[in-house]
């Protein structure tokens, strides 16, 4: 049996990081994983995860099993959290899920099940795994266009375009903020543009919500999500916690559907239940259960959310940091475009020959895309990327 198997390409971000450990050169620089690091370049563990999981050290009875579909405390707090507190419950259907991954992976089979013949819209490029489940699925996809390469700004004419050929019943993934890996996003006047067309289209949105916090703020992140949910029907939503609560090993995600009414939403809601069975029955509680507490106890919440925007607004200094020494080293402001960017990527344009030059005679690692994690960075190695940008003359 296991002859009949193919060797798979190896994933090109792993890849990346094995050749950087390896790398025996003191001054390298590891802009490739995606994963938010601090001035020491440690992904910490946040002070209000370490004091929930001491609380529930002490405090949990059992560890028996808890909903199908996670619990709804979980649910709940978290609807409130990217929809709003005053949303209206009565639409929402939800899932916990192993991570984001996991409640993209439910999505695409919620689509399977109740639209077979959809094809799903990604954006051009989008984050690797998108494109890669849909396949894994044998789903249909197709793409629109998102980057510009000259202004590295969003192609929004080129979207509109494409949008136009959306058929009623597909889906359109949608990165509600800090697009993956560009960094480019819309503003809230194209949302708007975006969410009048699939209603016109009769199209259904997935919106991919990994980075809520990490831009420009944890209500602001959220502002597009909630307008496209106000504007149509219905609404996937498929959120990762393992950034902004830094709980990347605990797998915590979940997926909401927004439905037309209650009625769509409790066949829903078994319908998600139903999935986790199959997948995995009990969906990953640890990780749901931590941020829960937080989101749920004011005290926990508020130290949360002062440490997230301490990460936040340092990496927006580190942008602003990189895109000032490179106006300083070219006189020129093409590089601009990092400081208006939002998350922890920017794709910086380089070709796939510079990206080979800045590892090789720079240490820089980014991954072949050009895309960069500026939470990688530091004040000093800012300077030194700089300097490497502005020789390699990307
Ligand atoms: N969507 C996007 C765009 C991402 O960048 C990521 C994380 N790399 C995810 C979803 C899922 O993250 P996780 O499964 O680790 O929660």
């Amino acid at each position: 049996m296991f002859g009949n198997l193919k060797p798979l390409p190896q994933d090109k971000i792993l890849q990346l990081m094995s050749m950087y450990r390896e790398d025996p050169r003191e001054q390298k620089i590891d802009l490739g994983v995606g994963v938010y690091k601090n001035a020491e370049g440690v992904t910490p563990v946040m002070r209000a995860v370490k004091a929930a999981e001491q609380r529930l050290w002490q405090d949990e009875t059992t560890k028996s099993y808890t909903a199908l579909a996670g619990e709804p405390a979980y649910r709940d707090a978290m609807a409130a959290l990217i929809l709003g507190e005053g949303h209206d419950a009565s639409r929402v259907a939800g899932a916990a899920t192993p991570g984001g991954t996991g409640a993209i992976h439910m999505a695409l089979e919620l689509i399977q099940m109740a639209a077979p013949d959809a094809t799903v819209w990604l954006s051009n490029p989008t984050w690797p795994n998108h494109p890669s489940i849909l396949n894994h699925l044998g789903m249909k996809s197709a793409e629109y266009r998102y980057f510009d390469p000259e202004t590295r700004g969003v192609d929004f004419e080129g979207m509109i375009a494409d949008l136009g050929r959306v058929a009623p019943g597909d889906v359109l993934l949608l990165h509600g903020c800090c697009h993956n890996p560009t960094g480019a996003n819309l503003n809230l006047t194209q949302w708007e543009e975006v969410a009048a067309e699939l209603k016109k289209v009769g199209a259904v949105p997935l919106i991919d919500l990994a980075y809520q916090g990490f831009g420009d703020g944890l209500e602001a992140d959220a502002a597009a999500t909630r307008l496209v949910a106000s504007r149509l029907p219905e609404v996937m939503i498929a959120a990762s916690c393992s950034k902004n609560f830094g709980i990347y090993r605990e797998r915590t995600g979940i997926l909401l559907a927004l439905t037309e009414d209650g009625a769509a939403r409790d066949v829903t809601q078994g319908t998600l239940a139903h999935l986790n069975r199959q997948n995995f029955s009990f969906p990953p509680d640890h990780g749901a259960r931590l941020v829960t507490m937080i989101l749920t106890d004011p005290e926990l919440r508020a130290d949360w959310q002062a440490e997230l925007e301490e990460m936040r607004t340092g990496m927006l200094a580190l942008r602003e940091q990189l895109a000032d020494e490179l106006r300083t080293l070219t006189g020129s402001d093409r590089f601009g475009f990092l400081a208006q960017h939002r998350g922890m990527f920017s794709r910086l344009g380089a070709t796939p020959e510079q990206v080979v030059e800045l590892r090789e005679k720079h240490g820089i690692y980014m991954v072949g895309d050009s895309r960069l994690n500026i939470a990688g960075l530091n004040k000093d190695s800012v300077s030194v990327l700089a300097k490497a940008i502005a020789e390699v003359g990307v």
